[in-house]
């Protein structure tokens, strides 16, 4: 134990270290064997010091030092209600029918699971890894409303579809704002986070400010799940896609009420500020963070 800030409720306690993807997953996972894939960046092998590639025998741990309020609050709002519901997806290749509220479980769990992995304090518990491996978005989320007892927030979106894995394609960039300036003179920044893996692709966005048009949802090839779930549905059903159809770049700032959707005018608008970057090869699992790709070839 060591005392600090707590990154989600950000007050001052003792901090422990958590489970990011927490210990029932890992080990309902780790029992299907060993991951079938080492790990990559951007299409390279990552090496070990004797240049092999680094594969685990398990799952690899993400870590954060929370304080035991905010980890007690995410296990009872988060954990439980979604663990009936995650686990048999997971093992299922991410088919199952369920219903609107087992939905929005599932879609809270990922947000908070992806929320954290781009959170600066969290880490990879294999230290080589961490330090190859940068998932940290550019600046922090606000991260209260998850264990404040307030509700999920209007601007936190998730986003789901069926990923196929036989075929790769972006068919739509969208740009999400950096920053967002308010009417009021104040600013947010959004963050969004992606990862594909056989079955599922999912993006995690926190948009303050920002208006997000998903061309899949809108199209019926994706859902919104946090707020917009289906009233009854299996992700199996949906029309797969390519595991990267979507792409989400890191864009500048903009004014509140700013939409993102596939249109060019969103896309350069939302580019304002920024700088091009050099888009990676996609890979079997993919994690997308602002204007980088983070490719993580792991397979639950
Ligand atoms: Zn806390």
């Amino acid at each position: 134990m060591t005392s600090g800030t707590c990154p989600i409720c950000l007050t001052n306690a003792e901090l422990t270290r958590e489970h990011v993807w927490p210990n029932w997953f890992l080990q309902r996972m780790d029992e299907q064997g060993v991951p079938p894939l080492g790990w990559s960046l951007n299409g390279q092998p990552l090496l070990d010091r004797r240049k092999n590639q680094i594969k685990g025998d398990k799952r690899q741990r993400i870590m954060m030092p929370v304080c035991d309020h905010c980890n007690g609050e995410m296990n009872r709002r988060i954990e439980v209600p979604a663990q009936r519901v995650v686990e048999p997806l997971a093992l299922n290749n991410w088919r199952g029918r369920y219903k609107r509220e087992e939905w929005r479980a599932f879609g809270l769990w990922w947000a908070k699971v992806l929320l954290l992995i781009g959170h600066e304090e969290s880490f990879l518990e294999n230290a080589r890894l961490n330090k190859l491996v940068n998932l940290n978005f550019e600046t922090k989320p606000d991260l209260r409303w998850l264990t404040d007892g307030s509700p999920v927030p209007a601007h936190v979106s998730v986003f789901v579809y069926n990923a196929d894995f036989t075929r790769s394609g972006t068919e739509h960039e969208l740009v999400l704002p950096a920053h967002v300036l308010f009417d009021d003179k104040t600013s947010a920044d959004c963050h969004v986070l992606s990862m594909a893996t056989p079955g599922l692709g999912i993006a995690v966005a926190s948009h303050p400010g920002v208006v997000i048009e998903h061309p899949l949802v809108g199209t019926g090839r994706a859902w919104e799940v946090l707020h917009d779930p289906p009233r009854r549905g299996d992700v199996g059903r949906l029309k797969p896609v390519q595991r990267d159809v979507v792409r989400f770049l890191r864009g500048g700032g903009v004014p509140e009420g700013h939409v993102v959707n596939a249109s060019e005018f969103s896309w350069l608008t939302g580019m304002f500020d920024y700088q091009a970057d050099q888009l990676p090869a996609p890979s079997r699992v993919q994690v997308f963070k602002g204007h980088l790709n983070r490719l993580l070839p792991w397979r639950w």
